[in-house]
């Protein structure tokens, strides 16, 4: 019983309009009934001058503006019994008065019809009123209630906001379902208690914590887990973004927060889970350009709803954040977020058991071994191993296969990382500089012992980039040394390096943004944050409160415009010299830069193996440690 009150005023718009139609027709006083009189009889214009002159009209009705009469003569085909004759007057007659004057007639003027000016008043009235009413309940539809159960009887619920939350009675998710985040789920674990049996702790006199904050990176889970949560207790999960409470009219949101919890009371026990907590939960007045009130109200409405009731009530809040820095400490005090629960990117170990869980419901073929897929996907989050699994099912399915394999994982990993396959260029002179670029990123690669292998060199453009060197990853590595940071400065300057040496200065483009901006970013680390250059080991930019992953911003500390002017002058160093670097390795390497380059144009994949083994003829390829089985 949801949708049918939109179909059914979808419906009824046109038929009303349509039936409006029909009966503005119908009442227009144009159309036979006037006064009553049924003049069915039509008189030329003539005949009726003619009549008037010879003084056989007794009475003259006018009716539409003048626009018609209703004669009333005497007939002399009737033996000049009187008779009520229709006659249609051309515009504008005003003789015509003079003459019925003179003529002695009585006449009389009937604006359009008595009832028919309201009717035509309505008439005009009907369509912009049923419009206006039409709107009003689509509005009210889309913009009302989509949890609560508030059917079509709530329509008219004037003034009173619904809250925009939803509801689930059973999430149907599980613990078993979410994988690689052990240490929450531990946490997490007693939650689960305190929603089934709060007596256990209200017994010895504990007080239940209200909420958890779940923080970390987005895709890892934390939806996932409160769901999880819900589901394992069998209670009913309520959740809301933050980013829906912050409307544009201040106080809807804070009314929202009070339907949510007034539902989620007569719901008890279960559980609220608030995505997205910081869009409503930064601290206070600090918004650019002032406060704003409208998520003031907002946040000020749920933290009174969360002092509002007691532990022993049934109501956990469960809220997730990737920005638990901008938070307003007043959510952290005890009683309210106190128990922050880290879900973090999952590691090897997690991404294999993750993994697992998404592949029970998929058809493997036998060689596929998910534990090379964890090695070949640091980084990824579980929403992305998810969707990695997913777009190799497809894949599979489009080549009509029994079973996803290796290949179908693989080109899925780089779509997952990259973007989609887009068509090759044609051999032009811009293939030719893509080629250059990307074999100059692989030639340093290779040939800096520091900096990750090359796994494969392509020009089939994916999402942004028209070609692409891919690198071996190594396993999320927490401690990175001068050595390959600058090895990877050098790499990312290995495109630019390479356009320049073979095309001249004045034929570099604008395709070396990118990697620019990540090696200035990483030189600049360099020296502000690692202590790694003249400068000496300092600090010079303190990390803002949260975690680096999260984006916490790095805000300056205070320093002397000598020191702001010396950082600079050591990033440049760095940069400079990582740049004569990689020059000078293509400068010495041309010839096999440019067999390479042909190569390229003609494969338009190389592998990493056959790479090393080709520069391996013109010079000494350094060992380096394979963290990942090369597999295609
Ligand atoms: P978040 O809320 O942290 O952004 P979600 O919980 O919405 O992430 O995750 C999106 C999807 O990714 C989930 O529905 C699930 O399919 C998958 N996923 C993410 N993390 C995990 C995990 N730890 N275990 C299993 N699946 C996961
Ligand atoms: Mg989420
Ligand atoms: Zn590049």
């Amino acid at each position: 019983m949801k949708l049918p009150w939109r179909i059914i005023l979808l419906w009824t718009l046109p038929a009303l309009v349509i039936g409006f139609f029909l009966w503005q027709g119908t009442f227009s006083p144009a159309s036979g009934e006037m006064g009553g009189n049924a003049a069915s009889t039509r008189m030329s214009y003539g005949r009726f001058l003619e009549y008037l002159d010879t003084g056989k009209v007794s009475s003259v009705d006018l009716y539409d503006n003048g626009q018609t009469a209703i004669v009333e003569a005497a007939d002399p085909q009737l033996d000049g019994r009187m008779q009520k004759l229709r006659v249609e007057l051309p515009d504008r007659s005003p003789e015509l008065i003079s003459k019925l004057r003179e003529a002695d007639v009585s006449f009389d003027a009937h604006p359009s019809g008595d009832d028919g000016a309201i009717w035509g008043l309505l008439g005009n009235l009907i369509f912009p009123i049923l419009l206006i009413a039409g709107l009003f309940f689509l509005f009210r539809r889309s913009s009302g209630n989509s949890g609560g159960g508030g059917g079509p009887g709530q329509a008219m619920n004037f003034g009173k906001s619904k809250a925009r939350f939803q509801m689930e009675a059973k999430t149907g998710v599980v613990f078993d379902d979410v994988a690689g985040i052990e240490e929450a789920k531990q946490d997490l674990q007693e939650v689960v208690t305190f929603l089934k049996q709060p007596e256990r702790f209200t017994a010895v006199g504990a007080r239940i914590p209200k909420g958890a904050l779940l923080v970390g990176p987005p895709g890892t889970g934390k939806t996932l887990l409160a769901k999880a949560i819900a589901g394992e207790a069998g209670v009913p999960f309520f959740s809301i973004s933050g980013s829906e409470f912050v409307e544009m009219f201040v106080g809807v949101g804070a009314s929202r927060v009070r339907d949510l919890f007034k539902k989620a009371k007569e719901n008890a026990p279960c559980l609220i889970f608030i995505d997205e907590l910081d869009a409503v939960g930064r601290q206070r007045g600090a918004g650019i350009g002032g406060g704003n009130d409208e998520r003031e109200q907002t946040l000020n409405q749920l933290l009174t709803e969360m002092d509002g009731f007691e532990g022993n009530t049934g109501i956990i809040i469960i809220a997730a954040t990737n920005r638990p820095d901008v938070l307003d400490q007043a959510l952290l005090r005890p009683g309210r977020f106190d128990r922050q629960i880290m879900v973090d990117s999952p590691d090897l170990k997690g991404r294999t058991s993750i993994l697992n869980v998404h592949a029970r419901n998929k058809k493997l073929a036998p060689e596929v071994s998910i534990e090379k897929i964890a090695r070949r996907t640091p980084g990824f989050t579980g929403a992305d191993l998810a969707n990695l699994l997913n777009e190799a099912a497809i894949l599979t399915a489009r080549r009509r296969k029994d079973a996803i394999s290796m290949p179908e994982i693989n080109d899925a990993v780089d779509r997952v990382i990259a973007g989609m396959e887009g068509t090759p260029l044609v051999d032009s002179k811009s293939k030719r500089l893509i080629a250059y670029h990307e074999v100059g990123h692989a030639m340093i690669g290779t040939l800096l012992k520091d900096h990750d292998p090359v796994q494969k060199v392509t020009l089939i453009p994916r999402g942004q980039a028209q070609g692409l060197t891919w690198f071996t990853p190594g396993e999320e590595q927490s401690l990175v040394s001068r050595s390959q940071l600058k090895a990877r400065i050098t790499g990312a300057l290995g495109g630019r390096a390479a356009e320049e040496e073979v095309f001249g200065d004045a034929e570099v483009t604008s395709g070396a943004g990118g990697d620019l901006q990540q090696l200035t970013a990483m030189a600049r680390q360099m020296v502000t944050r690692f202590g790694m250059s003249d400068l000496g080991p300092m600090s010079l930019e303190e990390q803002g409160g949260g975690e680096v992953f999260l984006g916490g911003g790095l805000t300056r500390s205070e320093y002397s415009e000598e020191i702001s002017s010396r950082i600079d002058s050591q990033v440049r160093e760095i940069v400079e010299q990582c740049h004569d670097n990689a020059r000078q390795i293509i400068r010495d390497h041309r010839a096999a830069v440019d067999r390479l380059v042909d190569l390229l144009i003609e494969k338009e994949t190389i592998e990493g193996e056959e790479f090393r083994q080709i520069i391996a003829e013109y010079t000494d390829v350094p060992e380096k440690e394979q963290y990942v089985p090369q597999f295609s």
